[in-house]
């Protein structure tokens, strides 16, 4: 027998639950919603915590998703540091920390992701941080962004170029130590990845690549060294780690949900549905079909979190409405590059650039079997427009033909129509 009962459980503190609250609301729901998260803060957007929360130019109420006073306003019970332990989906209830029985008509499962450990000798010592909540932001700020601190990073993409960018604007020696030969090349290919890492030398950060993480050397319980695989050792006052997370989906198994074995997250269709009536996923633990790429996709960024939690919340009011965002993400290196992606492709057989990246201002479009799969802007934000018309377009079967390829690279010639 449930302690309560509400209209809508949201499971997962973050944006994917967060905006499917504020959705919920604003699209007329009346019952009682409540979000439960395991995290210590209020859900509270991401991107700034390797950036400018990173760096102390913007605060922790800058970086809340809504402030304080929202919640309540909203008639939206928020339960921070509160786990969700168990899941009944059959009879729609879930079991709290606080060991409470909720039952719910609907349900929305967005248990997010959790880095990934690298469990080398050496890894407990102090000064190893991982990032992930805004209190890991705190800790890196207060061990690592201090003039002249040598600070290593583990892993080439977005933490680790993120930070590097950041800490070095703070004064911090950075040393990027990574699996790949290029910075950000797994996404964006090695062109533009080259362009990033280009900058990120010119601005002090040392980067050693191709090469990976051997052991952590410490003294007095303190990390003082990374060691290479291939032998180099790096001193370090701090080490960031930034390789990868995995989704979250341990309360989904237990429940018996369908699971993507492939994407390796809760198989969704294209509404966001979980296999379980009444119970939706969004977030980075929602493999879902996208109608926008004709494929089933998972994707790890927040834009596309925040906007899933839109479209499930019209779902969970039975609107009946597939996700259809084109996901977006962007990234900040200190002041001097702001990248826009739109995609995400999973595998691409040509680049085309246009614009130049001694400019830098350029878009580089990627393009399998002459169809747009993902496109990157620095400094030509509207291409992306085009970009997501020929992606959409392109996963309906429209392909380019050699001249649109090449106007595609000519800064001149209009891009093509969709
Ligand atoms: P990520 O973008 O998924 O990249 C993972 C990185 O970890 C890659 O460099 C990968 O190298 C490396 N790696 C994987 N296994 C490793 C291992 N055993 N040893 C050393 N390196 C390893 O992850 P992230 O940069 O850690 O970011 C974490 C999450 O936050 C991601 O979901 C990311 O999308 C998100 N995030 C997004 C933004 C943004 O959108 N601007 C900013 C920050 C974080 P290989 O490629 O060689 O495997």
């Amino acid at each position: 027998m449930a302690d309560r009962h509400v209209a809508h459980l949201l499971i997962g503190g973050g944006l994917a639950s967060a905006n499917c609250a504020r959705w919920l609301r604003e699209s007329g729901a009346e019952g009682e919603i409540l979000l439960v998260g395991r995290e210590l803060d209020p859900p509270y957007n991401r991107p700034p915590l390797s950036k400018g929360y990173l760096a102390g130019r913007e605060s922790r109420e800058d970086a809340l998703f809504r402030p304080d006073p929202w919640w309540e306003e909203q008639r939206i019970e928020l339960r921070t540091r509160t786990s969700v332990m168990k899941l009944d989906a059959a009879r729609r209830e879930a079991t709290l920390s606080t060991r409470e029985v909720v039952s719910f008509d609907t349900a929305l499962l967005a248990t997010g992701a959790n880095v990934r450990r690298l469990n080398v000798e050496g890894a407990d010592l102090d000064g190893i941080h991982y990032l992930r909540a805004l209190r890991n932001a705190d800790a890196i700020r207060a061990d690592a962004g201090v003039p002249g601190r040598r600070v290593v990073l583990v892993g080439g993409s977005y933490i680790g170029c993120e930070v590097a960018a950041t800490l070095t604007a703070l004064g911090a020696q950075c040393t990027i130590l990574m699996q790949e030969e290029v910075t950000l090349s797994r996404g964006f290919g090695t062109a533009a990845g080259r362009f990033f890492q280009d900058g990120l030398e010119a601005r002090g950060v040392r980067v050693v690549g191709g090469d990976a993480l051997a052991r952590f050397e410490g003294d007095d319980g303190r990390v003082t060294t990374v060691v290479t695989e291939r032998g180099e050792r790096l001193a370090a006052d701090a080490v960031v780690i930034g390789a990868g997370v995995t989704p979250d989906v341990t309360l989904a198994r237990a429940a018996g949900l369908a699971l993507d074995p492939d994407l390796g997250g809760v198989r969704v269709d294209a509404r966001l549905a979980t296999s379980a009536p009444g119970i939706w996923a969004a977030g980075d633990i929602a493999a879902y079909d996208s109608v926008v790429h004709g494929r089933r996709l998972r994707v790890e960024h927040w834009d596309v979190a925040f906007s899933m939690g839109r479209t499930a919340a019209l779902n969970m009011l039975g609107r009946d409405v597939a996700h259809d965002v084109v996901p977006y993400f962007f990234s900040d290196l200190g002041d001097w590059a702001s990248l826009e992606y739109v995609g995400p492709a999973a595998r691409w057989d040509r680049e085309v650039v246009r614009g130049a990246f001694d400019d830098g201002a350029f878009s580089v479009w990627y393009l399998d079997g002459g169809r747009v799969a993902g496109a990157l802007s620095v400094g030509r934000g509207e291409d992306l427009v085009a970009a997501r018309a020929l992606l959409e377009a392109g996963a309906r079967g429209r392909v380019l033909d050699d001249g649109e390829i090449a106007a595609l690279g000519d800064v001149d010639s209009p891009l093509p129509a969709a």
